[in-house]
């Protein structure tokens, strides 16, 4: 594996270059649409479809939505988009016993936010795998008559068995001849609730000495007396997804049926049903294809949805949509924007190989996006008092107007205006009594700008009885407000930034970091929970500017020289105010 950084990435990849090239063939041409899913009959009497191509984004819901899911998403409906395609929302539903109505709600308010709609030529390409139960039946009754599947009786150990190994072929199973019939009415039993769970599979019949294990006699229908989510307790039976999957894309009429890599071995299974079925005047052709890609490996970041439940039960993080999640509800929450998942899909483009992606890369294409959007605001997050002793020989009122763009680059978004007081908070690591080298702050002695306000230079500071520093006192270099004649005229090194008292507004702020210490938390047999960083949460209460005030939940601002805060989507209020640290700025705050 390579580790890619901030690498730019052509936006083009080959899966663009696989479907350029099929469209140039004319390969879908006369590919008739019935106007919904499915099989051959239904599909011939429709017109020639409208969509160039059809792409699909298949989840099963059985959980939340991860950045891996962003990845495809972003590829499946963009390459739709770019192609005058269409792209399916399909929840692959059909293991009855992990999937939730809350799950499928989740998802479909996930992909819109993304940007994403499954409404194209003013139809709604919606649909459920478990809608297509009827036809799979259909189909796995089609391949026993055409003596292409048997009911088989081994028990699941003696199938493992016998199923051979890598060097090793398969061992036929003593069912594998029964007659067309006995097949036929042993399946039908099944579907009729006369068997136990386990107690018989029925398996294609294919090749058990294939090379390629996955054409060993795959299973395709087991036996599950579970109630479904959406079918209730009409079927007894469900298909299994390498079954599924290839059905649901060809009643679909897919042409580029994406997946991740580890599908690849299955793609001979895929081609071999659909074939199968096709031969049999079942579905239409031309039939779908599948391709794989590389799935999203990213660095300080688990994608296995297994482990994600683990760390909400045991509750390591609070909850599915906590910020330090990589669900795409908790990204949301961090303070992602879409445009920033976007282009980090875009920018790591779509690889025959496996890699991994630096985390920087995703922070990267999030902070392009907030530089350019966010309004910036002052803020103290780790407040110590500053008086300012010699105001009156230096102003004739008690507030001193100050102003400042409301963005360095976009004058249109008008000016910030807060004022200036005799007492200000300022950070706590903005004094120092006994200086260090190259520190050009507060030290006694030393003079240093308030940003967007005058030159102060610092006269020493007070004292609690425990000798704690509770206030730190300056004096003001007269002329030297920034923005009037000469105010330069004074040098100094540094510049620190402030909030005036008696105007700031009190936030509860979440500092948030990398939920993992390590960049690849379970890799090999490692425990993912022991580099969980202990630091990756923590709370201070902060001051902010006062323009800020009309923040509502989920806007996005710059804290000048700490990074990107969002208003917390759950928490934040008018009255109560609280702020997420979405990402540092990756330049370091001058000395
Ligand atoms: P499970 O762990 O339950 O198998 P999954 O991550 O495969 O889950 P699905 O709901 O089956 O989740 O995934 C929906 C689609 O998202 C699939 O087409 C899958 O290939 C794709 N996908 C999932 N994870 C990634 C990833 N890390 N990178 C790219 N695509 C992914
Ligand atoms: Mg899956």
């Amino acid at each position: 594996m390579t580790e890619a950084k901030d690498k730019p990435v052509a936006s083009t990849n080959f899966l663009r270059n696989i479907i350029e090239a099929d469209l140039a063939a004319d390969k879908f041409a006369g590919r008739c649409w019935g106007g919904q899913p499915g099989d051959a009959a239904s599909h011939a009497t429709g017109n020639i479809d409208p969509a160039k191509i059809r792409t699909r984004f298949p989840p099963e819901p059985n959980g939340y939505l991860h950045i891996g899911h962003a990845k495809s998403i972003c590829l499946n409906f963009g390459l739709a988009r770019d192609y005058n395609g269409a792209c399916h929302m399909r929840f692959d539903d059909t293991n009855p016993e992990k999937e939730e109505q809350e799950y499928v709600d989740a998802i479909l308010d996930t992909v819109h936010w993304l940007g994403f709609d499954w409404r194209t030529n003013d139809e709604e390409y919606l649909f459920h795998a478990s809608d297509y139960f009827d036809f799979m039946y259909r189909a796995a009754e089609y391949l026993i008559t055409s003596g292409n599947a048997y009911v088989d009786q081994q028990t699941a150990e003696e199938m493992r068995l016998n199923r051979g190994s890598l060097t090793e072929g398969g061992k036929p199973s003593p069912w594998r001849e029964r007659s067309v019939d006995e097949n036929l009415a042993l399946f039908r039993e099944m579907r009729d609730g006369k068997h136990a769970d386990g107690s018989m599979i029925l398996r294609a019949k294919i090749d058990m000495a294939s090379p390629n294990i996955n054409l060993r006699d795959p299973a395709i229908y087991r036996i599950k007396h579970a109630e479904h989510h959406r079918s209730g307790n009409k079927w007894c039976i469900y298909p299994m997804y390498t079954y599924a999957h290839p059905i649901e894309d060809a009643l679909e009429r897919i042409t580029h049926s994406i997946c991740t890599l580890e599908f690849e071995d299955q793609r001979p299974f895929y081609d071999w049903l659909l074939t199968h079925l096709a031969a049999g005047g079942l579905l239409a052709a031309p039939l779908p294809h599948q391709y794989e890609f590389a799935r999203l490996n990213l660095t300080y970041v688990i994608t296995s949805k297994r482990k994600l439940k683990q760390l909400v039960e045991e509750s390591h993080v609070d909850g599915w949509d906590d910020p330090r999640m990589p669900t795409l509800v908790g990204l949301r929450r961090r303070g992602f924007t879409p445009e920033a998942l976007r282009l980090f899909c875009e920018r790591t483009g779509a690889s025959k190989h496996d890699s991994w992606i630096d985390y920087s890369t995703l922070e990267g294409a999030l902070r392009e996006d907030l530089d350019e959007k966010a309004p910036r605001v002052m803020a103290v997050l780790d407040p110590l008092k500053l008086k300012l002793t010699n105001w009156d020989h230096c102003f004739t009122s008690r507030t001193e107007p100050c102003h400042a763009p409301v963005h360095p680059h976009h004058p249109e978004m008008g000016q910030r205006r807060f004022d200036l007081t005799p007492e200000l908070w300022i950070e706590r690591e903005d004094f120092l009594e006994e200086p260090t080298k190259g520190y050009h702050r507060l030290y006694p002695g030393n003079m240093t700008r308030l940003k967007y306000g005058c030159v102060i230079q610092c006269i020493g500071c007070e004292k609690d009885a425990d000798g704690n520093i509770t206030a730190v006192l300056a004096e003001v270099v007269p002329n030297t407000k920034s923005g009037t004649p000469g105010a330069d005229s004074v040098k100094v090194k540094g510049v620190i930034t402030w909030v005036c008292s008696r105007e700031a507004l009190k936030a509860e702020v979440r500092l948030y970091d990398r939920l993992f210490t390590e960049a690849h938390p379970d890799a090999g047999a490692r425990d993912f929970l022991e580099s969980l960083n202990p630091h990756s949460k923590r709370v201070v209460t902060a001051y902010l500017e006062p323009s800020i005030v009309s923040a509502h939940a989920g806007d996005s601002y710059q804290f000048e020289r700490h990074g990107y805060f969002v208003a917390d989507r759950k928490d934040h209020t008018q009255q109560n105010f609280v702020f997420n640290r979405t990402t540092t700025l990756r330049d370091t705050w001058s000395k």
